[in-house]
C-alpha cells in the first residue's frame, strides 16, 4: 500500500505529489538525517514520549537542533493522523541538516533542519505477529553509533535484499561474535531453562521504544529480563526468539538460518509478552489476536 497521500513538510500539510525536497539537501547528499517511526493504534500513540526523547538525542548526537518543542512535535504527529484520517499503522518522521547552496562536508555553523513526514496505514498485529519470521545471519557491517536513530541505512537495506534471497524475513547482524540487533528490530532469545536475554544497550544497538516497552512489562508479567550480550550458536539453540519494533511489535522468530526454533511455532514466552504488550496498546484481544490468547 502506498503511503497516505497528505504529507508534512517544513511547516506545511500538502499532497505528497507536490512535496519538493532540495537535490542538495544534507539528508540526500550525506545521510545527515534524523527519523523517528512511531506506531498509532486505536488512532493514538505509542510512547510518544519516549520517542521524542531519542529524536532530540539522535539531534543532538548529529548537530542538528532541535526544531520543535515535544508538544509542537506531537501536534505535528496528531494533524498527520487527523488529516489523513489513520486509525492503525505508523508515523514516519525525518529531520535532516538542511539544503544550502554549496555541497559542503562540514556544512554551515548553524544547520536550518528540513523536517518531512508521513503516514502509512498497516496493521500492526497481523500475520507475522501469529506466524513467526525466519531469520539468517549477517556481517554487521554498519556504523559505530547505532545508538543514533539515522538514516545510513544502506547496511539494513543490503541486509534485507540479501535475507530476502536466502529465503529469511529479515537478518540478525554478528559483530565480534554476538548478535548486535535485527536488521530493523531489537533481538531476544529464550534459553531453554527459560531465560528472556536481550542485548544490553551500548552505542552496538539502537535503544528500542518497543524493547523499552517490554522492560516496562516486567513487574507485571512476573519476568525478569537478562541484559547482555548472546552468540549465535545461544540463538540457534534458544527455545524461542523474537525481535520487538514499533513498526511489527513482538514477532516471534521461528526460524533461523532454516532450521527452527524449538519446535518451529512461537512459544509461550513469546506469546505471553505478545499478550501483555498487545493489552497495554489498548488492543481488542479476542477480536486482533485471539492465537496470543492460547496458553502453553
Ligand atoms: N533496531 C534497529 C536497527 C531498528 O531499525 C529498529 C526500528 N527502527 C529497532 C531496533 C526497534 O526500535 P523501536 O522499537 O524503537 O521501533
Amino acid at each position: 500500500m502506498p503511503v497516505c497521500q497528505i504529507v508534512h513538510l517544513n511547516g506545511s500539510f500538502l499532497p505528497l505529489a507536490e512535496a519538493r525536497i532540495s537535490p542538495l539537501d544534507r539528508g540526500f547528499l550525506f545521510a545527515h538525517a534524523a527519523y523517528e517511526v512511531t506506531a498509532v493504534y486505536g488512532g493514538r500513540f505509542i510512547d510518544m514520549p519516549g520517542h521524542l526523547t531519542r529524536l532530540s538525542r539522535t539531534l543532538a548526537g548529529i548537530a542538528l537542533p532541535d526544531p520543535l518543542s515535544p508538544s509542537g512535535w506531537e501536534a505535528l504527529h496528531k494533524e498527520l493522523i487527523v488529516r489523513n484520517d489513520l486509525n492503525e499503522g505508523i508515523v514516519y518522521l525525518e529531520v535532516t541538516g538542511g539544503a544550502y547552496d554549496v555541497r559542503d562536508f562540514a556544512g554551515p555553523e548553524t544547520f536550518v533542519p528540513t523536517v518531512f513526514a508521513y503516514a502509512d496505514s498497516r496493521k500492526l498485529i497481523g500475520a507475522e505477529a501469529r506466524d513467526g519470521i525466519k531469520v539468517v545471519f549477517l556481517d554487521d557491517t554498519r556504523w559505530k553509533r547505532r545508538d543514533m536513530k539515522t538514516v545510513q541505512l544502506l547496511s539494513q537495506g543490503l541486509a534485507y535484499r540479501t535475507a530476502k534471497a536466502r529465503g529469511a524475513d529479515t537478518a540478525f547482524m554478528v559483530e565480534d561474535g554476538f548478535v548486535t540487533e535485527a536488521a530493523s528490530s531489537n533481538a531476544w532469545i529464550v534459553t531453554p531453562s527459560g531465560e528472556i536475554i536481550t542485548r544490553h544497550l551500548s552505542p552496538a544497538i539502537l535503544p528500542g521504544i518497543t524493547r523499552a516497552g517490554v522492560m516496562a512489562l516486567r513487574g507485571k508479567g512476573g519476568f525478569a529480563v537478562t541484559e547482555r550480550a548472546f552468540t549465535p550458536d545461544e540463538a540457534v539453540n534458544a527455545a524461542e526468539v523474537f525481535t520487538t519494533s514499533s513498526g511489527a511489535m513482538v514477532a516471534p522468530v521461528t526460524h533461523i538460518e532454516g532450521r527452527p526454533v524449538g519446535d518451529g511455532k512461537p512459544g509461550p514466552v513469546t506469546r505471553q509478552i505478545q499478550r501483555l504488550y498487545y493489552e497495554a496498546m489498548g488492543a481488542d484481544l479476542a477480536a486482533v489476536a485471539p492465537w496470543a490468547m492460547e496458553r502453553a
